[in-house]
């Protein structure tokens, strides 16, 4: 059942079997998959049932380096976590997320990525992403363009040798949520506590184990939860900002005996670098991306590109001034973006043209259709890849802890990232061979961008408490379990040792599915032996 945490007594001291911290997908599929164990269960979520601007600036943060997005945009604390948000527009004007896994690739050991290598193959987790794709209702298809072909969408006709064609299933957040609000109000061992944030973790006094949480609610009462094992899946900057506000009985916080919690931040930069001029009309397509072999002979980061269809004049002087001048503006350098008023203006010719053309234009979901609109021609002038872009891990990047302090006492995020030389080289060395198999299958030209950029990255939190065999370079071992701490585990993409191009969600389920198992195996014999 459902309980709003601000009718809990004042110093309530609640139990369970397992505690789940977080009610994202990464929470919400650890409900589906232990709840028919028996296991009493208890769901703690810091948000409400709807959106509240009160908790959801609980996750205001601070960015050092000016080229992160701020991190409370990206993320919402509510029931459902960041899926609550998704702005994928799909056909039925409903919104969704893109689903994809992660290559074979991007779980080996690759010389040229420092860091990479998970401790299992794509193969191994092959399995649970199959299960994962029936939890989201997603088609059983492959990724493979080629099976989704008919007569108005047509793969390009590269060389599969040099460049593939595949796709991104598409949907809604709905069959997650509407199955877990159904399982919660059902079940007689699965409790949602809402309106509750856990502000630490504590530990038994030079103990392995996680003894309680403490909670505060938003009407600021206290409580205490006790468990068997605790699981942290409150997404990629919470689960490493609690374990370090986790500091009464270790000062660094828990499991972060070697400074590796918070560390290795990656998400996946949107790289706008060149736009595709074809020769003639030619077919729409989902994304193109790199052999692995190709990959491997070049030592290259993964990466994926949509083809959008952009209007003439998308790219002219007058248009690239007011982009510039909205980016500059969003990172609060006003003086700097007024500065460019007067290019705009010069250039207000090019800026009245492209807005008649947008405004003629049809929606973007339906451009997903480009193929099949009529007057294509006249109305773009080209396609520009939104390269997602593999980033390796660098443990400069990181999540730590602000000296400001939120509404309840707690240390805000400080979040330093930069997206790094190496995947801007890649990109454009990736771009380079594309451009040859294009040219060479005579479906056009790459031509650069003046000025190509980063506009924003795709709000995934990956990897700030890596998965590691040792202690000594990662914070949760195989399993998920936290090193040297028995009784907790982490959910969620900060567990990811690498993050290839994929948008995490459907490896977030694929892993918590994993979990879910791994979790029923542990707790089963001490049930029996309580039973007994
Ligand atoms: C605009 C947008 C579009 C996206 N599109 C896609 C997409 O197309 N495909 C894709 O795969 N991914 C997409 N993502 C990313 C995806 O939504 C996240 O990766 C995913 O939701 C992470 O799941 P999670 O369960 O780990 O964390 P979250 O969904 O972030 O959930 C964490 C939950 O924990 C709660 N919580 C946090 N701290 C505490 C605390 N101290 N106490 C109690 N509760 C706490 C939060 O309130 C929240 O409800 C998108 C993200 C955004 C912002």
């Amino acid at each position: 059942m459902f309980q709003d945490a601000r009718t809990l007594a004042d110093n309530a001291q609640l139990t369970a079997d397992v505690c789940i911290i977080g009610s994202g997908p990464a929470g919400l599929t650890l409900c589906q998959e232990l709840g028919g164990a028996g296991f009493r269960i208890l769901l703690v979520e810091s948000g409400g049932m709807d959106f509240d601007l009160e908790r959801q600036s609980l996750l205001r943060g601070e960015d050092t380096t000016g080229e992160y997005f701020d991190p409370v945009g990206a993320r919402r604390s509510q029931f459902g976590g960041t899926m609550t948000m998704w702005n994928m527009e799909l056909t039925d004007n409903s919104m969704g997320a893109r689903f994809v896994p992660l290559d074979a690739i991007d779980f080996e050991t690759r010389d040229w990525v420092p860091y990479s290598g998970w401790p299992f193959s794509r193969a191994y987790l092959d399995p649970y992403y199959k299960q994962a794709e029936e939890l989201c209702g997603l088609s059983s298809n492959t990724y493979e363009a080629a099976v989704w072909e008919d007569e108005c969408n047509r793969c390009l006709q590269l060389p599969a040798c040099e460049a593939i064609t595949r796709i991104y299933k598409l949907r809604s957040a709905e069959p997650l949520l509407v199955a877990a609000r159904k399982l919660i109000n059902a079940s007689t061992n699965i409790d949602c506590l809402f309106r509750a944030t856990v502000t630490e973790l504590v530990a038994g006094p030079s103990s392995n184990r996680i003894e309680y949480l403490r909670v505060l609610t938003s009407n600021r009462k206290q409580a205490r939860i006790r468990a068997r094992i605790f699981v942290l899946a409150a997404g990629g900057i919470e689960n490493p900002r609690l374990l370090l506000l986790s500091n009464t009985v270790f000062s660094a916080g828990i499991g972060n005996a070697r400074d590796l919690v918070g560390r290795f931040l990656m998400d996946h930069p949107l790289y706008y670098f060149c736009e595709w001029v074809p020769f003639q009309g030619q077919c729409v397509l989902g994304r193109l991306t790199l052999p692995e072999a190709v990959l491997r002979e070049n030592r290259l980061l993964n990466l994926s590109g949509v083809l959008w269809p952009k209007p003439k004049g998308y790219r002219s002087k007058g248009i690239e001034a007011l982009r510039e001048m909205r980016l500059l503006a969003r990172q609060k350098h006003l003086a700097r973006s007024l500065a460019l008023a007067p290019r705009a203006c010069v250039n207000c010719g090019d800026i009245l043209a492209y807005a008649w053309r947008r405004f003629r234009a049809p929606k973007r979901a339906s451009l997903s259709f480009w193929s099949i609109l009529p007057n294509t021609e006249k109305t773009f002038g080209s396609m520009e890849p939104e390269f997602y872009l593999e980033q390796p891990p660098d443990p400069s990047n990181r999540v730590s802890l602000s000296t400001e302090l939120d509404s309840v006492g707690c240390r805000r995020t400080l979040v330093t990232w930069r997206w790094g030389q190496q995947s801007r080289d890649s990109a454009h060395r990736a771009g380079i061979l594309l451009n040859k198999s294009f040219e060479r299958a005579r479906l056009g030209r790459l031509v650069p961008l003046r000025h190509p950029r980063v506009h924003t990255t795709g709000h995934h939190h990956l990897g700030t408490t890596r998965m590691h065999n040792s202690p000594a370079v990662g914070v949760v071992d195989p399993n998920c379990r936290v090193h040297e701490t028995n009784n907790l585990f982490i959910a969620g993409s900060s567990v990811f040792c690498t993050g290839g191009y994929a948008n995490p969600t459907l490896t977030i389920i694929a892993l918590a599915i994993r979990l879910a198992e791994h979790l029923k195996k542990e707790l089963q014999p001490l049930m029996v032996r309580q039973r007994d």
